[in-house]
């Protein structure tokens, strides 16, 4: 069996862990550079405050609302000891994001997978004093559903053999990847709950959801057989790495190709609705030794462009032996969900992180209708005007 862990409200929680004072009061995490609002707790949400929000709107609706800058590397460490009560029952612990993760608990038979969630759900909230709810079920996508499903505080178990009865009558956003838009094609078309989609011709589904048809169907009928990955010491990342064949010694061409590498690793954390916190730059020296240096944004972001002066930075305090490189990687770690991602609606028309967010958007559009190079930045058309020198 597999569980599914979401922190309820988890930046807040956290903050109203840390202070008490906080409890039980309208409390928002949010509203710096961007302007929105990250987290709000329960007692903002039933004043109507939500998720993405302005922040200005966030305090017309309610003026008593307490503000809190985010401390995101708080919110990482919470996360670490969140997850560190599920490696007590298995060493299966996937990290979806920050705040969410599967373990899978089918090997440990000490307890049934439903005994062992809430003896983490109990340990927790008795030592973080955070909420979470838990959805288990025999896959991912029931368990992620079913944790969703009664929040805050929610405990859902999904027998096997019910997935598909469990599925059924819900909405059919609950599906992944279907988004708003998706969902109102989906509706328009009739397609208004799961058991509907699970019983769609595949044909007719691919003219809402293209080449997904077949996956969502199955997914409609309660199958998915991912497993869980876990990954060990740190939560997903994205990374690419690129191998030179000769000794690289000019910088210029090193920043280029870092840049280019985290364009390329945006487009996917953009496409999984993800935004990523920590940047790491690895060399390899000629010699074969490595340096590899890090960096933390202030706040998590899904733009490549915000990771530049970053990468430029890394590379230059790595890169300290006079010696040539023999390849160069680019890692995006922290990994969180939804947060300050691409469909944010911003207040002032001349943010720049929301021009460059459509720019990124309009980028990835172009280049996945007409090819990788139907757009360039400077970088990369400078890669390419070298590669033509040389
Ligand atoms: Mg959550």
């Amino acid at each position: 069996m597999i569980v599914h862990l979401d922190a309820d409200a988890f930046f807040v929680s956290v903050e109203q862990a840390a202070d008490r004072r906080l409890r039980g009061k309208a409390v928002a995490v949010g509203g710096q550079r961007r302007g929105i609002i990250a987290s709000a707790s329960y007692e903002a949400r039933a004043l109507g405050v939500y998720t993405p929000m302005p922040t200005s709107r966030a305090l017309r609706l309610c003026p008593h609302l307490i503000l809190i800058p985010g401390d995101y590397r708080k919110y990482e460490l919470f996360s670490r000891l969140m997850f560190s009560f599920a490696n007590d029952y298995t060493a299966e612990v996937e990290h979806a994001s920050i705040d969410e993760g599967y373990f899978d608990l089918g090997r440990q038979t000490k307890f049934t997978a439903a005994e062992a969630a809430a003896k983490i759900r109990d340990a927790i909230a008795g030592s973080l004093k955070i909420s979470a709810s838990f959805g288990i079920a025999s896959n991912k996508l029931v368990s992620q559903v079913a944790s969703k499903l009664k929040k805050p505080g929610g405990f859902v178990e999904v027998p096997r053999g019910e997935e598909r009865a469990f599925l059924a009558p819900l909405a059919n956003h609950w599906l992944p990847g279907i988004g708003k838009k998706a969902a109102e094609g989906l509706d328009a078309a009739g397609l208004r709950t799961v058991a509907q989609i699970a019983q769609a011709s595949p044909e007719f589904l691919a003219r809402h959801v293209g080449s997904y048809a077949p996956q969502l169907i199955l997914f409609a009928q309660g199958l998915d057989d991912r497993p869980v990955v876990s990954e060990h010491g740190d939560a997903t990342s994205y990374s690419e790495q690129e191998t030179f064949g000769t000794d690289v010694t000019d910088e210029e061409f090193v920043l280029a190709t870092a840049r280019a590498m985290a364009d390329r690793l945006m487009t996917k954390v953009r496409a999984d609705g993800k935004t990523i916190r920590t940047v790491t730059v690895k060399l390899r020296y000629r010699d074969f030794t490595e340096a590899s240096r890090s960096a933390s944004l202030d706040e998590p972001t899904d733009l490549e462009t915000e990771t530049y002066s970053s990468l430029e930075r890394l590379v230059k305090k790595g890169w300290t032996k006079r010696l040539g490189l023999r390849l160069v990687s680019v890692r995006f770690s922290q990994v969180y969900s939804g947060l300050f991602s691409a469909e944010l609606a911003l207040d002032s028309a001349h943010n720049t992180p929301q021009a460059q967010r459509e720019l990124a958007h309009a980028i990835d559009a172009l280049r996945s209708k007409f090819g990788k190079g139907s757009v360039m930045r400077g970088h990369d058309l400078w890669l390419k005007t070298r590669e033509g020198e040389q």
